[in-house]
């Protein structure tokens, strides 16, 4: 099978990360199966700043001794299976790279053989494109089982690194991924950490959980995303909604459709937790899910009226984040503003405040917007008449 060959199969295997999309996976994303399978080995990641950014996104190998119930590469399966030689798939990104079709490289495997084997040869594959020139971006799957000296090196040679937790509970990933540790990925994640800063670098680690395979609730997958955050472990934590793969009696049935939508309502709730000073208490109770209805923040809202109106002219930064529809950008815009001159609601329409969505939890100088007392009036006379 020559290299080519080996990408078709190895490109389309890692479809199923999430974990690498650059510095982000927009809500954005598409929610059809079709726009996750659609490019085998070339996956545009959309970075913070909106920019679509070409990755090629493969696995050293699918064969793999682990048997994880949900994952399509489990020992078990009869599938077609490929290895990549370090030197090929170097090569097989460096053209990539060369023809501009790529602008970047997420490595990651299956685990054949050994665990600090498999790592070595990614390793080796990252070292030959390093040694290259390839100055791009690379990120590098920390495989379960790797020596802590390869996740140094691993930081050393990557802009980015990642371990996947899969779930929330040890529990969970005892019954579904047998060969997984959540107390050893923690740690790959807390080692990684350490060597880039003794390295001098920002560290940038990511993990991927699974939504809908086990019983972790969003309670649940929110509370390890912001424990990771808070102690420094996580840059980001990316949620990829079960596809049904393998029929499992320890997974829900193969015809459950995938929940996109929840995986949505997660990524804008972790948005919450990241950039808007939300805690994920504020956001679920234990035991609860986000509503799949409405975005976590209009939730929050609707369920806070204590919190509202808030006033324009002099609310901090950190109560205008909480107003549905104005995000950092936006409550930046309007402080710097109205340190210039006096706010005017047609003057925040300008600025890019959703009103439609924002009016509701407003006042401007004590006022609300016209059209929402309008609004206000016509939903209370409605009241009164019934
Ligand atoms: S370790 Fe588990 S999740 Fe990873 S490739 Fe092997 S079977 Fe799949």
């Amino acid at each position: 099978m020559n290299p080519w060959e080996k990408l078709e199969i190895l490109g389309a295997a890692a479809s199923y990360d999430h974990s690498c999309t650059g510095t982000g996976l927009s809500p954005e994303a598409p929610l059809t199966l079709e726009g996750r399978r659609r490019l085998p080995g070339i996956y545009l990641a959309q970075t913070a700043s909106g920019r679509r950014l070409p990755l090629l996104k493969v696995l050293f190998t699918n064969r793999c001794r682990h048997r994880c119930a949900y994952c399509v590469n489990r020992a078990e399966n009869e599938i077609p299976r490929a290895a990549f030689e370090p030197r090929e798939l170097a090569e097989v990104a460096l053209e990539l790279f060369r023809r501009g079709l790529i602008k970047g490289v997420f490595l990651s495997s299956a685990v054949e053989g050994s665990a600090e084997g498999t790592m070595e040869r990614l390793l080796a594959a990252a070292k030959l494109l390093r040694n290259a020139g390839f100055r791009g971006y690379l990120h590098l799957k920390i495989l379960p089982g790797a020596a802590p000296e390869q996740v140094r090196e691993a930081v050393r040679l990557a802009t980015r690194v990642s371990a996947n937790l899969e779930f929330a509970r040890e529990k969970t990933l005892k019954r579904l991924a047998p060969g997984k540790e959540k107390r050893r990925l923690v740690a790959a994640l807390a080692l990684a950490r350490e060597a880039a800063l003794e390295a001098g670098k920002t560290p940038s680690l990511t993990t991927q959980v699974i939504v809908g395979a086990g019983p972790e609730t969003d309670y649940d997958l929110l509370r390890l995303a912001q424990n990771l955050y808070r102690n420094g472990l996580l840059s980001r934590m990316y949620f990829s909604a079960y596809l049904p793969v393998n029929p499992d009696p320890r997974l829900p049935p193969p015809e459950s459709p995938p929940p996109l939508r929840r995986e949505r309502r997660l990524y804008q709730a972790d948005y919450l937790l990241r950039l808007y000073g939300f805690r994920y208490e504020e956001l679920l109770s234990p035991g609860e899910n986000l509503p799949l209805h409405e975005d976590p923040k209009l939730f929050w809202a609707r369920r806070h009226p204590e919190f509202f109106p808030v006033e324009v002219s002099r609310a901090s930064y950190e109560e205008l984040l909480r107003v549905p529809g104005i995000g950092p950008r936006l409550a930046r815009r309007i402080i710097e503003a109205r340190r210039r001159s006096i706010l005017t609601w047609e003057g925040l329409k300008r600025a890019g405040v959703p009103l439609e969505r924002a009016a509701p939890f407003i006042t401007l100088y004590g006022r609300r917007r016209e059209r929402q007392l309008a609004f206000y009036f016509s939903s209370s006379a409605k009241v009164s008449h019934t």
